[in-house]
């Protein structure tokens, strides 16, 4: 039995459900449970709020966890991180208001930073030479400046709407997240097990996501012709048809190329093309 921390409640916890979902896995969700057990996968879900879950990952309160980068950074525990899970993205930058000038880090010299993300924020700082006064605050962080609680913000950025909305503008990109999959260090080999597992079945999910299943029919001389232009796994399948010196022609494609491909088939000669979706890539 393995336990995983995933957010009880936010921007992560739906996606982080799908995902185990995708992966195969049934459990109760939060509103109901704050520890749910799967009965088709040796797992528990422990729904906690992100802050936590770095922490409850590094105590072995939880075996593994799915968190921003940010808050694994920001925690600065000893943990490990297994994957990258490409939801969640964000980046955490400095913003100052807009009417200010601003032409380098030294312009926050003397200044005071308001953030959720005081150790983040020290580090760059440090880095930089920089001596800035920082400010924790848990929440609101963008209207600190208009209050007259701080000159400058360190936040959580994704468009860019939230900023500007607060009349403020975005002058230091500091960081990149995104969700991660994070284990605790000294996993048992039961737990490693079944960490594998579940990463075979992720990659699994991710290889098929914008991947289509492809088949049509063209006449055999055409076979060659068409193989030059298709990406395939190996080689594409080709099965024969009934109807004399025509076949069938199976091949997986990326969306993003799917109607170019397309195009070209039908130049050459394929007919009949059924695109369709692709639930899971299994290597
Ligand atoms: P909790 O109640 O669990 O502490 P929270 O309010 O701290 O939740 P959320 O706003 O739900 O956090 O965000 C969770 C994570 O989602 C962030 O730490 C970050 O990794 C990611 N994220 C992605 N885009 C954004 C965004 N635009 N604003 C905030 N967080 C974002
Ligand atoms: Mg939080």
């Amino acid at each position: 039995m393995i336990r995983i921390a995933i957010q009880a409640k936010g921007r992560l916890n739906e996606d982080s459900v799908e995902l185990l979902r995708e992966a195969g896995i049934t459990f109760e969700d939060s509103k109901r449970k704050l520890l749910a057990k799967s009965d088709d996968f040796p797992i528990e879900i422990l729904y906690l709020r992100d802050d936590d879950i770095p922490q409850a990952v590094a105590m072995g309160v939880a075996d593994i966890g799915i968190v921003g980068l940010n808050e694994v950074e920001e925690k600065a525990q000893e943990i490990d991180v297994v994957h990258k899970l490409g939801f969640g993205k964000c980046r955490i930058s400095i913003a100052i208001p807009k009417a200010e000038e601003y032409n380098g880090v030294e312009a926050l010299a003397g200044k005071r930073i308001a953030t959720s993300y005081p150790v983040i924020l020290k580090k760059f700082l440090d880095e930089k030479n920089v001596d800035a006064e920082i400010h924790e605050i848990a929440g609101s962080v963008e209207i600190a400046p208009a209050v007259g609680m701080a000159d400058a913000i360190f936040d959580i950025v994704s468009s860019g709407g939230t900023l500007i909305t607060n009349g403020l503008k975005e002058v230091e990109k500091v960081m990149y997240s995104e969700a991660v999959l994070v284990a605790n260090k000294g996993l048992s080999e039961e737990c490693k097990n079944i960490l594998n597992q579940l990463l075979f079945r992720i990659e699994s999910v991710e290889r098929s996501r914008g991947m289509k299943y492809v088949l049509m029919n063209l006449p055999e001389s055409k076979v060659e012709e068409v193989i030059s232009i298709l990406p395939a796994l190996k080689s594409p399948t080709i099965l024969p048809l009934t109807q004399k010196g025509w076949c069938a022609l199976h091949v997986v494609i990326n969306e993003k190329e799917l109607w170019g491909k397309i195009e070209q088939l039908k130049t050459i000669g394929a007919e009949d093309i059924l695109v369709l979706a692709l639930e899971k890539m299994i290597l």
